[in-house]
């Protein structure tokens, strides 16, 4: 089970992964603050259809609806008793769109596991670490049952929690990805950088199937991240990348994400030339996102073939960051630097990445 991923990248080439879940779902009636996990019990076409549209776009690898499906963020919708039945239904819907689907079996499922929500008593909260791991195994072994592929953890941002989540998959034997969410100045909400999280991978016994980065500022932030990872890798571990469409902005009423389908795929074309070996999106990413997505993967030209930098970087440094400021914008150009931003603001941030 654990190198499945890894022979499908050896067969298909660059992967892709689908687009958001809870952004796609608002169009259909979703409301602000509604969990969308719910939707696999009382809305299930609406979640079969939506990863059926992934699949037509050209998604290799759909994640399930149960990246808030853990007891401790369905408590705060008196559902903490409904983790078993949720994440249960949310592989079996998986599992029937892609038997819907006309590649039948030629489609891969990753569990979707979320934060939790909580803070560690580590750092001034209430959540331990066995407390932590007993909800991550709750979530992992229905996915489990429901019939997914493996793991796919996404959007932490502590160290802590990444150790209990995959210490949740390894006690439920299903390989994980896991990423991570970095923010200003390539730092998650608790201060992790790239570097770390990928030294702290490079520790552990059992490895993840594949690591990266998801969600975040906007997708040449992001880019930046992947890259630093990228230069440290050990290949066996597969690099992922699921940038946003950008911040979410609330106009009358509405969310609007900036990310048009050229801007994700020229996001695309960046990571596939930099090496990554899933490329999907985040938040406010739209089935016509990913179709855009695979069309560029599926393009074999590289603009950085035949650069090298002599640094012993993968791609020399001012191509990379010529590219990223002319294709996508200058990073963090639009948001404010983490040491002046408000906390109010970074909770909001955090909210709005709840419903991936
Ligand atoms: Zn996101």
């Amino acid at each position: 089970m654990k190198n499945l991923l890894r022979n499908y990248r050896t067969k298909h080439g660059v992967l892709i992964a689908d687009g958001a879940t809870g952004t796609n779902y608002f169009s259909k009636g979703l409301e602000t603050g509604d969990p969308p996990e719910l939707w696999n019990l009382i809305k299930p076409d609406n979640v079969i259809n939506l990863h059926q549209e992934f699949i037509k776009a050209g998604a290799d690898i759909i994640l399930t609806n149960s990246f808030g499906a853990n007891s401790s963020r369905l408590k705060l919708h008196d559902c903490e008793n409904k983790v078993k039945s949720i994440n249960l239904e949310a592989a079996s819907l998986a599992r029937k769109a892609i038997s819907l689907s006309k590649n039948k079996n030629e489609n891969l499922i990753g569990g979707s596991v979320g934060p939790t929500g909580e803070l560690f008593k580590s750092i001034g909260g209430n959540l331990t670490y066995e407390k932590a791991a007993s909800i991550f195994y709750e979530q992992a072994i229905s996915l489990k049952e429901g019939g997914v592929d493996f793991l796919w953890i996404e959007t932490l941002s502590s160290l802590e929690e990444v150790d209990a989540a995959l210490h949740a998959s390894e006690k439920s034997e299903l390989g994980a990805v896991v990423t991570m969410s970095f923010d200003t100045s390539k730092r998650t909400m608790m201060g992790v950088t790239p570097h770390e999280f990928l030294k702290f991978i490079s520790k552990r016994k059992v490895k993840p199937i594949g690591i990266g980065a998801n969600c975040g500022i906007g997708p040449p932030e992001l880019l930046l991240s992947i890259k630093e990872m990228k230069e440290n890798l050990n290949e066996d571990i597969l690099l992922v990348a699921k940038g946003n469409c950008g911040i979410p902005e609330y106009k009358e009423g509405k969310i609007f994400y900036k990310g048009t389908e050229e801007i994700m795929s020229k996001y695309a074309g960046l990571c596939k030339d930099i090496g990554v070996d899933i490329v999907g999106g985040c938040c406010g990413t739209t089935p016509e996102h990913i179709r855009a997505i695979k069309n560029i993967v599926l393009n074999k030209v590289s603009n950085f073939e035949n650069i090298k930098s002599s640094s012993g970087s993968i791609i020399d440094e001012d191509v990379f960051m010529k590219r990223i400021n002319s294709e996508l914008g200058v990073p963090w150009k639009d948001s404010t630097q983490s040491s002046s931003i408000p906390k109010l603001k970074r909770t909001s941030r955090r909210r709005a990445r709840r419903s991936l």
